[in-house]
């Protein structure tokens, strides 16, 4: 199996492009921003305790988070491989998916960062926040706020698979259908 990390900070266009992955590659796609709205919205114990870290912006803890991972990849059997929309986001969770991967014999094959200026993220956000209904879009500090957190503790994964040489950058700034192209051509490469 595949296991493709799709990285970068708010906006940048993981969940769009990793939704056309998983159709392209038949992978399973986890984005742990998804399965924490939907639990919100099922008012479920994992929603509730999730809902006022994410309506701040801030990062839910990684217990919690990485519980919740290891559920979702439980889905995967049928699948050529998994991306990973959203996880890890902090080093704690890096370490507990290279562990988790290993106790399989799997392992991530790459990190993809998508590259975006930080003013064009705010703009797509702001923009995003007319109609996705999500309040943690509809306030700006709250965006800025996320932004800011992506640089404090995400950003540190992207070393932490740097140093694996695991780390493929492509340009996340074009139109949607380009950027899959350029993806593409990345992931064309690992499988
Ligand atoms: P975006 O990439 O636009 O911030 P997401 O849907 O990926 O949107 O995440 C929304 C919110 O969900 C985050 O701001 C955070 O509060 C929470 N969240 C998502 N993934 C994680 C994670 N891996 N660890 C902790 N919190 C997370």
């Amino acid at each position: 199996m595949t296991h493709i990390i799709l990285f970068g900070p708010p906006g940048a266009g993981k969940g769009t492009q990793a939704e056309r992955i998983r159709d392209n590659y038949n992978f399973l796609h986890i984005s742990t921003g998804d399965v924490f709205r939907y639990n919100i919205k099922n008012e479920t114990a994992l929603g509730k305790r999730a809902k006022s870290f994410i309506d701040r912006g801030e990062l839910v803890p990684d217990d919690v988070t990485i519980k919740m991972l290891a559920g979702e990849m439980r889905q995967a059997d049928d699948k050529n491989g998994i991306i990973f929309d959203g996880f890890p986001r902090t080093k704690a969770q890096a370490k507990a998916l290279d562990d988790l991967l290993n106790e399989q014999n799997e392992k991530i094959d790459a990190l993809i960062s998508l590259d975006v200026d930080d003013n064009i993220l705010i703009e797509r956000l702001k923009e995003r926040g007319k109609t996705s209904g999500r309040k943690d879009d509809a306030d700006e500090n709250v965006i800025r706020n996320r932004i800011q957190v992506y640089y404090t503790e995400t950003e540190v994964v992207k070393e932490h698979y740097n140093e694996q040489n695991k780390l493929q950058k492509v340009d996340g700034v074009g139109d949607i259908e380009a950027i899959t192209k350029r993806l593409n051509k990345v992931i064309d490469q690992l499988i």
